[in-house]
């Protein structure tokens, strides 16, 4: 399956990590954002359209855990995949990161080819859950005007034959 160009946003303080993914990314069409905090990864959010997180867990502002809590609370974000990209690497926090709702967990240091195969693993899912959710609504809206139609036949029906019947009424 072919992937449009996606939007992953990098939230991670580390200097060099960007310009190392935005070219390792960069051959499968993806564009790396890139916050350093969790309020300018915040604010990216809401500004730009977003297909996937990259997120470290060591932010100078806040607790990464606690930033993917956020997320997967706010009815706006939630949708978006997360992928951890920690050099946090117990099982413990592993299993805290999926609880939280992360759907992958990468740790650093991380196979460069491996980073881009879960990436693309992820913005698939993505893309085939958008997809379904845009039939689903089609078929909602195509029911409805069903519907309506159907509500529509029976009241004239319901006229019509009251129409007929009043004469009929004052005949007999
Ligand atoms: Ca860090």
């Amino acid at each position: 399956m072919s992937l449009d160009a996606s939007n992953v946003l990098l939230v991670e303080d580390d200097p060099q990590q960007p310009k190392l993914l935005a070219a390792l990314l960069q051959e499968a069409n993806i564009s790396v954002l890139h916050a350093a905090t969790a309020v300018d990864a915040l604010g990216l959010l809401r500004e730009k359209q977003v297909d996937l997180v990259l997120l470290d867990l060591g932010l100078p502002d806040i607790n990464g855990f606690e930033l993917l809590r956020q997320f997967k609370e706010s009815p706006e974000l939630q949708a978006i995949p997360v992928i951890v990209l920690t050099a946090w690497n117990s099982l413990a926090d592993k299993l805290r990161g999926f609880e939280l709702g992360a759907t992958d967990y990468l740790t650093k240091p991380f196979e460069p080819a491996e980073l881009r195969a879960r990436v693309r693993a992820a913005l698939r899912a993505r893309k085939l859950q958008r997809e379904l959710t845009q039939a689903n609504r089609e078929l909602t809206a195509a029911r409805i005007v069903a519907e309506n139609a159907a509500r529509a036949k029976a009241d004239f029906l319901a006229n019509a034959s009251h129409e007929v019947r009043t004469p009929l009424n004052g005949v007999i």
